[in-house]
């Protein structure tokens, strides 16, 4: 067993780091003072530019999409730095497409989808969201009531979405609804693709979330959509979810050591600096101890990260190992930013540094993706051999 990185990660990881602190870090005092009059957190178009344009000129784009629409196809194993390094800021940064839509999207595509949909997603050119969540199904989307009935070639969706990331702003949606009442998760729920402005898909509101976040509630009235629409098979569009949602859980826990690094390489800077009762923090026990058992966990986590994306990137299966990543690398962070904005004092309840806002997105992520206590209980039960 070799733990080291191929050379070629290792510097991808190392170029991603000088990006984020030569291109992002310099706007994390605008987006930290944008948060904090709650106009969220995204780029303008105009900040966004030549951040995009410099991750092309660096070949820092679509780093995991197909060598025919101009990507370089790399494995989990070689993103992991790469998500990790991105999230050692609060300025956000995809370096196009997100790769859990775009994963979902290359296993289901018809030709004609391949060409209209995943070619300019894999390009960088448009966006795409994705609608599981009800208000009645959220942890346990195999509940959900959104119905798609076939009349003659065309779908016609009826339900309702909530808490929809960029449901408003994307060019496409990824919606999931029952084809199958009877059949339920196993073959009774499709995917289906609907184009910003298609009539019946009605964004009712914008919910401002926690970290600058926004999203969305959207009715399906009366949605209608042509046969072409559908996404992958009939009644199987809970498996490619599935998917989807592995590589945004393997890129939430490498988020989350970003992150956690971030905090602690902050407390290793400011604990020496701050003398209290005579006595610089770092020569406390309650500090040492943090900054001990933070450096202890991320090395934790950064190895069940690796041996995750090994796992996934050999299409082994892995999903008790994606639900302990999930629930261990959000806890960690959740901590270690804790242990952080209270070494900080005062300075660490401010919207001024970056600390507070981390920790929110990170307070976000035990809930998406699927609540810790869902994972928790995906683990025992397998453990326990329990359906
Ligand atoms: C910032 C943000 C962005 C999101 N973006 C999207 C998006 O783009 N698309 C989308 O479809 N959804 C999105 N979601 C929704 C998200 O996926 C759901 O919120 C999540 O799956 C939990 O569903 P719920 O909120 O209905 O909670 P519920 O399923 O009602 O659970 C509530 C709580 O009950 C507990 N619980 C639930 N089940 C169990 C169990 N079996 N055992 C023990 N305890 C349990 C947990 O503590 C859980 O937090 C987003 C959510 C957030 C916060």
């Amino acid at each position: 067993m070799d733990f080291a990185l191929s050379d070629e990660d290792r510097m991808l990881k190392d170029l991603v780091g000088r990006f984020v602190r030569e291109e992002l870090l310099p706007l994390e005092r605008i987006v930290l003072e944008r948060e904090a009059v709650g106009q969220g957190t995204s780029l303008t178009a105009e900040e966004r530019a030549p951040i995009d344009r410099k991750a092309r000129e660096l070949g820092l784009w679509a780093l995991d999409a197909p060598e025919e629409f101009g990507g370089a196809n790399l494995p989990f194993v070689s993103l992991v730095g790469v998500y990790e390094e991105l999230a050692k800021t609060v300025v956000p940064m995809i370096l196009g497409p997100d790769s859990p839509n775009l994963r979902m999207l290359m296993l289901t595509v018809s030709d004609q989808q391949r060409e209209k949909y995943l070619a300019p997603y894999s390009r960088g050119e448009t966006l795409c969201a994705m609608a599981i969540s009800e208000p009645g199904a959220g942890g346990d989307p195999a509940a959900m009531t959104t119905r798609a009935e076939k009349r003659g070639d065309d779908w016609i969706l009826n339900g309702r979405k909530i808490w929809i990331s960029k449901a408003a702003e994307a060019d496409f949606t990824i919606l999931m609804a029952v084809t199958d009442k009877s059949k339920g998760a196993r073959g009774g729920i499709s995917a289906f693709l609907i184009d910003k402005g298609t009539p019946g898909f009605n964004v009712l509101r914008k919910i401002q979330m926690l970290a600058g976040m926004f999203t969305y509630e959207v009715a399906l009235e009366d949605c209608r959509l042509a046969g072409s629409q559908l996404l992958g098979k009939e009644g199987d569009g809970f498996g490619p979810m599935q998917v989807r949602l592995s590589t945004r859980r393997l890129e939430m826990a490498c988020n989350c050591i970003g992150m956690a690094q971030r905090a602690l390489d902050m407390m290793c800077e400011f604990a020496p600096q701050r003398v209290t009762f005579g006595a610089p923090l770092s020569e406390r026990q309650a500090i040492q101890w943090w900054v001990a058992d933070a450096a202890t966990k991320i090395h934790a986590c950064r190895l069940m990260a690796y041996d995750l994306a090994s796992k996934l990137d050999k299409g082994r299966d892995a999903r008790v190992e994606l639900s302990m990543v999930k629930v261990f690398a959000t806890e960690m962070a959740w901590e270690i930013l804790d242990h952080a904005m209270q070494t900080f004092g005062a300075m660490g309840m401010t919207k001024e540094v970056p600390l507070q806002l981390m920790a929110s997105l990170v307070r976000n992520m035990r809930v998406y993706e699927g609540p810790s206590e869902v994972h928790r209980w995906v683990i025992a039960r397998k453990l326990l051999r329990l359906r």
